[in-house]
């Protein structure tokens, strides 16, 4: 399995630090609001490659965390005249509830920052102690010219930073060097705190994720990810901290997502391109935005527009068409053994998955893996034939399903227009009634008013199968 680390430009070979485990840390959200159509991808493409690792038979560990201290969460309580735990109380259960939709699998551990307090002051203190942070009137800033190694993972020379910040008008006179950042800050009034050696305040940001990640993982983990806006500052902070506190390298393998953008623009409050997911799955169901995300390689940027929505919708349905006609041919068919000619297609039908697996393995590219997948329908499609036997339709389900599954697609046409699925199949079963009493007349309007909803039946020798109208 080879994937791209940021850390060093390069694919590289996966080797985990202990033989078939994985610990993962992906930064989470903000949560002063609800998620983002942005912040969706994060979540459905690291779950991803955390489903094709377990498939792969790893051990994961998965940490995501929720920062729930921050000066936006404290300016939306504020703003609503509530205490700040009411605003992340909240937006944490939305968050959960998003992640849900989006069939994400919860993480092994939901770290939150005002849960790890004790740990962040410990860590500061160490890196107080090592000469690799300093305290100026009741703030504590991280010395990043103790740290030789700052600009790694970004590229970035500290040098031009120091001489980029400089030149700021809101250069902070306490901190000894313009490119250092700050660990803890006192408190304001009216803002939460937390009692410290150097002041009442709160940690910075980047702290907290070097505390999550060593307290639920290890001093040195295999994967850490988040969107590539992350990588500097604060992933490149975060391993100026995590290395100087723990004399160890911090994460082997650095994942960063693409953007999203919308309508081909950066996605903004001011340009009015701006959409929470909640508002995208008003129109389109959350299985078809996971569809949409998967559909384009996860370092690359992707456009979001409806039409693009769209057809991610009809990919989609296709799938789910072929997965219900299988499972039709199931019902109504008989047969334990296949043929020899079923048995020579199931055996040929092998390089679908071969071609999933060769995908995944190249970085992730759940877009060739989608196509793998798309091939599969195909296949299916024109060999599964009336008098095919039920284990031949049962064989190709599970093949299909099988990779839908690790791309965490969700095959069973609950959602979205086949919400009326029962409808329809009481609506065909009185048709079937209507037609053995010899009621024709019955059971053409029973037919006329399933085509109005957009669903073509079709009698078979097996029984009447249904599909919605291409
Ligand atoms: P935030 O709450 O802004 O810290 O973001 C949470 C996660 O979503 C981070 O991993 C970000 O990098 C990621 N993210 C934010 N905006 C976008 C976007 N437009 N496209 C893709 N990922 C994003
Ligand atoms: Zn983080």
């Amino acid at each position: 399995m080879k994937i791209y680390n940021t850390l060093t430009r390069k694919k590289e070979e996966f080797i985990p630090i202990e033989e078939n485990k994985v610990k993962m840390y992906v930064c989470g959200p903000t949560v002063y609001g609800l998620i983002h159509i942005g912040n969706a991808r994060p979540y459905v493409i690291f779950d991803t490659i955390r489903r094709y690792m377990e498939y792969k038979g790893y051990e994961v560990t998965y940490v995501q965390n929720f920062t729930d201290v921050d000066d936006k969460i404290i300016k939306r309580a504020n703003d609503e005249g509530v205490t700040t735990d009411v605003i992340t109380e909240r937006y944490i259960k939305e968050a959960l509830a998003d992640a849900e939709g989006l069939n994400v699998k919860p993480a092994t551990f939901h770290p939150r920052a005002t849960c790890e307090m004790d740990h962040i002051i410990e860590m500061i203190k160490t890196l107080i102690e090592k000469g690799h942070a300093y305290e100026k009137n009741g703030s504590v800033y991280y010395d990043t010219r103790s740290f030789p190694e700052y600009g790694k993972l970004s590229g970035k020379k500290l040098d031009d930073l120091i001489a980029g910040a400089s030149n700021r008008v809101d250069f902070d006179e306490d901190k000894k060097s313009p490119a250092d950042f700050v660990l803890w800050k006192p408190k304001k009034e009216g803002e939460p705190y937390w009692d410290s050696p150097w002041s009442q305040g709160r940690p910075g940001w980047h702290i907290e994720c070097s505390v999550m990640a060593k307290q639920y993982l290890g001093d040195t983990i295999d994967i850490h990810a988040g969107g590539e806006d992350l990588i500097f500052p604060h992933h490149e902070n975060e391993i100026a901290q995590s290395e100087a506190a723990n004399d160890k390298p911090f994460a082997r393998y650095w994942l960063h997502n693409g953007f999203i953008n919308v309508d081909n623009e950066k996605m903004s409050k001011s340009k009015g391109n701006f959409f929470t997911l909640r508002d995208i799955v008003a129109e389109v169901p959350y299985d078809v935005v996971r569809f949409f995300i998967l559909g384009g390689h996860y370092r690359s940027p992707i456009n979001f527009s409806r039409e693009l929505m769209e057809a991610a919708g009809n990919g989609l349905q296709r799938i789910k068409n072929s997965i219900r006609d299988i499972k039709f041919h199931i019902e109504n068919s008989s047969g334990d053994n296949m043929t020899e000619n079923e048995t020579a297609l199931i055996k040929d039908s092998a390089r679908f998955k071969t071609a999933f697996e060769a995908a995944m393995d190249d970085d992730f590219n759940t877009a060739d893996a989608i196509a793998a997948i798309f091939d599969f329908v195909r296949f299916a499609n024109s060999n599964l034939k009336p008098d095919s036997t039920k284990a031949f339709g049962e064989a190709l389900l599970s093949g299909i399903e099988e990779l839908c599954d690790i791309l965490g697609i969700k095959t069973d046409n609950e959602s979205g227009e086949d919400a009326d699925k029962d409808k329809i199949e009481s609506m065909i079963a009185e048709r079937t009634a209507a037609k053995k009493m010899r009621d024709f007349g019955k059971a053409d309007e029973i037919r006329a008013k399933l085509l109005e909803m957009g669903v073509v039946i079709e009698d078979t020798r097996q029984g009447t199968r249904w599909s919605y109208k291409k």
